[in-house]
């Protein structure tokens, strides 16, 4: 597979380059996955000699990977160079341009912008100006990009000026774990689950996010964005997508990409009649977190006693299609949770006459992403013994730990398999702008809907399951919430 030369990385000092993308080039390069003459060229305004850059990102790799031998991760600083410019000033790209073409090097450069959105625009003009984004040079860029449609709009229209559609990798770094490509194989690589996955079959599906964390040190910018517009936008409508999209026609990033904006195209809209009925919005207050100890509120995490910011938030979303008309999709999220963990559940009807009395459940497939990654399916089995009674059954997991599946290898980092996708040019992973359009579109409508009616977010005690109110979305359809 051939590979890009040069990756850049603006926003080299950063928090997600620290914890996330260093690490995961690293990984990347001790694995072998790195063609040898794949250069990282690091940029951040902070002065450092490309000794002391390189010493940090070591560090940082050390950190993550356990027993990491000095010697690979030497070879992997060395392929580091670290530029200190001010990417919003044109003399940092004469600096960064020059690097890049040195020793005729830079034939197939990625740029990744691990930035705030609000200088994507003098990147690409810069990049732009300097002959750095033609063909087939690409661009990675990361979220949140826009606060709405029209931001959303505007951003993408800046990028577009530099790189085409083809060019612009969007991350949403949900794609690149482990389970949620599973999902990907687990539905279209098995034949048995298509003629149930349907109304027919499917009686509710639920997504839930759930962090213990708060807001603490991303105040300002979760203050203003709060949990619609920093998770459900993009990684629960991205799951929703890969649960109810039709099977694409070919692994191919186009196909994929198109069969998801059908989903987000397909979705009820919410609007100042159905948002009281459809959503719940919430805020943490003090209580515990998970080891016992004392949390304090979302107001006082973020420093602003009037914040009127949701950190929970509960959907009952319908996907008005064939498939799927009739079926309630709960998608929730929220920060300082009981416990971290991510899943889907898709429940199943129950079989249309028990002879087994109540003891029959309804089949659940359990797609677990967080803290371990693992699928379960429910199902029915006989209680083992004899029984005076009728034949007792009991419910049972066949289970599928990718931790066993994988052989105990550690967990990749989610942005590896991105990383890699991008230095190879596979969009697959990858959301391109309409889905991003479509998505907006449905939230824009949901937070006008709340401002509309004056919908101010409920209180939940930090470390509980979010505000009771939550229940009244599944328990009008006879449903509940699995937590
Ligand atoms: P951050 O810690 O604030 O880092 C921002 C980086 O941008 C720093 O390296 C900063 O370096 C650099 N920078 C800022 N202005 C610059 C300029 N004019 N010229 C050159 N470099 C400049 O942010 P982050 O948490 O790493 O997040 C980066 C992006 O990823 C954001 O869009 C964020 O929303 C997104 N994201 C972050 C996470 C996460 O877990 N952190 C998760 C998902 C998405 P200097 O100060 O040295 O210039």
């Amino acid at each position: 597979m051939a590979m890009a030369d040069t990756f850049v990385l603006f926003g080299a000092t950063g928090d997600l380059a620290k914890r996330m993308l260093f690490p995961s080039l690293y990984f990347l390069h001790a694995e072998g996955f790195l063609d040898d003459d794949v250069r990282i060229l690091a940029a951040a305004r902070s002065p450092r000699s490309n000794e002391e850059f390189r010493a940090e990102v070591a560090s940082w790799c050390c950190e993550r990977a356990d027993g990491a031998k000095q010697d690979v991760v030497d070879a992997f600083v060395a392929r580091i160079h670290y530029l200190a410019i001010d990417v919003t000033t044109p003399e940092g790209y004469d600096e960064l341009a020059a690097k890049i073409r040195e020793n005729g090097k830079g034939k197939e450069v990625v740029f990744y912008l691990s930035t705030s959105p609000s200088i994507f625009g003098a990147v690409c003009q810069g990049l732009k100006s300097h002959g750095l984004s033609e063909p087939p040079h690409r661009i990675v860029v990361e979220k949140p990009i826009g606060y709405d449609l029209e931001s959303n709009i505007r951003i993408n229209d800046t990028v577009a000026e530099a790189f085409s559609e083809e060019r612009t990798f969007r991350i949403d770094h949900y794609l690149g774990k482990e389970t949620v490509q599973n999902l990907i194989a687990l539905r279209f690589g098995n034949r048995i689950f298509e003629p149930l996955w349907n109304s027919q079959t499917v009686e509710s599906v639920q997504i839930s996010i759930a962090e213990t964390l708060g807001a603490e040190g991303r105040g300002g910018y979760y203050d203003e964005y709060g949990a619609m517009r920093d998770m459900m936008q993009n990684h629960l409508l991205q799951l929703l997508c890969l649960v109810a999209m039709e099977p694409p026609s070919s692994l191919n990033a186009e196909a994929i990409r198109n069969e998801k904006v059908k989903v987000l195209r397909s979705l009820g809209p919410i609007t100042a009649e159905n948002v009281e009925a459809r959503t719940v919005r919430g805020q943490y207050k003090e209580g515990f977190d998970p080891d016992g100890g004392k949390a304090a509120s979302y107001r006082d995490d973020v420093e602003n006693p009037k914040s009127e910011t949701e950190t929970y938030v509960a959907v009952a979303a319908d996907v008005r299609n064939w498939r799927w008309a009739g079926v309630p999709f709960y998608l929730e999220t929220g920060k300082r949770m009981a416990e971290r963990k991510t899943h889907v559940v898709i429940a199943f009807k129950p079989v249309p006459h028990s002879i087994f009395g109540d003891d029959a459940s309804p089949n659940e497939l359990h797609i677990v992403l967080q803290p371990e990654e693992r699928i379960t399916l429910q199902i029915m089995n006989k209680r083992p013994g004899i029984s005076a009674e009728g034949m007792p059954l009991q419910e049972l997991p066949l289970n599928l730990s990718l931790s066993e599946a994988t052989n105990g290898q550690r967990r990749r980092i989610a942005y590896e398999q991105l990383i890699l996708d991008a230095l190879t040019n596979n969009p697959s992973l990858f959301v391109q702008r309409d889905e991003q359009e479509a998505a907006w579109k449905w939230i824009d409508a949901i937070a006008k809907a709340w401002a509309e009616r004056g919908m101010e977010p409920k209180p939940y005690r930090s470390g509980s399951n979010g505000p009771s109110a939550k229940h009244v979305l599944t328990e009008r359809n006879g449903h509940s919430w699995y937590e």
